[in-house]
């Protein structure tokens, strides 16, 4: 099969790497890797029809990591597995990470526990996030319970995809620290800043053989990004334009400053962050009537490193 269509995947090494955690962490021995970030979804609340909900796929030895299950994310992987993209054959996917529990990030979430079943998963999935995370995913089993009983029926219980526990859910609540990590991959949880979220709103740092990436989730300047990423290979940040800003309303305005990170705010933030590559998603357009080239002259303005808007199914 040969690589997706990118001409941004980055140099990989192949090293047996030892990773050091910080302070009081054990040393963790992780297998060479090979890391892809992959752009499941890269919208915001508003339904556009190129960009699918928050959903990103890290990649390692063919395992795939899944941080957030915005709306369209099954379809999104299977669109990546059909850009050849194995490991993202839906049924693949067994570990997903949400950021935090707004809407735009985890109403795909009974697609990805039930979809994958129906087409052959059989074994539980593990989502890690933050308090609350327990409490939707009973909410979610109990809401399509009768289809549950009907598919684990006498009628469909017999077909060859079929496994009685493939839908089931073991949901970690997790605080911020080490909240995974197997042979390929070391998975760090941070607080962000997202308005009312508080403590419940997470980024992620993925340490494998190969490459560390960051990724905020929402959130508006956070100094634990630039903590977390401190010269990392890959930042992936959401951001709004400026241009947007200056047109919205003062409710529009006073949410924006709570919640995300402008341009020129990500600019100053990713300087000291220093990513080998910051890679914008959840850009928000929607409803202020800027657009992609706004937020690319105004990242230029203030930001010397290298950067890229990203989009659906975009690898790097
Ligand atoms: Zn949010
Ligand atoms: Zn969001």
């Amino acid at each position: 099969m040969p690589p997706p269509t990118s001409n941004r995947v980055l140099a990989m090494v192949g090293i047996l790497a030892t990773i050091t955690l910080g302070s009081g962490g054990a040393a963790t021995q992780l297998a060479p890797s090979r890391t892809q970030v992959v752009l499941l979804g890269t919208g915001s609340p508003g339904p556009s029809p190129e960009r699918s909900g928050p959903a990103t796929a890290i990649i390692v030895n063919g395992q795939p990591y899944l941080v957030d299950f915005g709306p369209g994310v099954v379809r999104r992987a299977t669109a990546a597995q059909q850009k050849g993209i194995s490991a993202l054959n839906p049924i693949n996917i067994k570990h997903a990470f949400v950021t935090h529990l707004h809407s735009d990030h985890t109403v795909g979430y009974p697609d990805l526990i039930f979809t994958p079943w129906v087409i052959g998963r059989k074994v539980p999935l593990e989502v890690y996030g933050p308090p609350g995370i327990k409490a939707m995913t009973d909410h979610v089993l109990a809401a399509w319970g009768d289809d549950i009983k009907i598919r684990n029926g006498p009628t469909e219980r017999d077909l060859p995809e079929h496994s009685a526990d493939g839908y089931r859910v073991n949901a970690h609540e997790v605080s911020p620290g080490v909240v995974y990590k197997d042979g390929n991959v070391v998975v760090t949880a941070f607080n962000v800043n997202h308005g009312e979220w508080g403590t419940r709103a997470f980024g992620y740092r993925f340490q494998t053989a190969d490459r560390t990436i960051v990724i905020t989730g929402d959130t508006s300047v956070s100094n634990s990004v630039v903590e977390q990423c401190n010269g990392c290979d890959v930042l992936i940040h959401e951001v709004y334009t400026e241009a947007g800003y200056a047109r919205a309303s003062p409710e529009w305005q006073r949410m924006r400053r709570a919640y995300h990170t402008s341009s020129r705010q990500l600019g100053e933030l990713a300087t000291r962050a220093r990513p080998g590559l910051l890679i914008l998603y959840h850009q928000q357009y929607q409803f202020t009537e800027s657009t992609e080239e706004d937020l690319i002259r105004e990242m230029r303005e203030v930001y010397r490193g290298r950067f890229v808007s990203g989009h659906d199914l975009d690898v790097f």
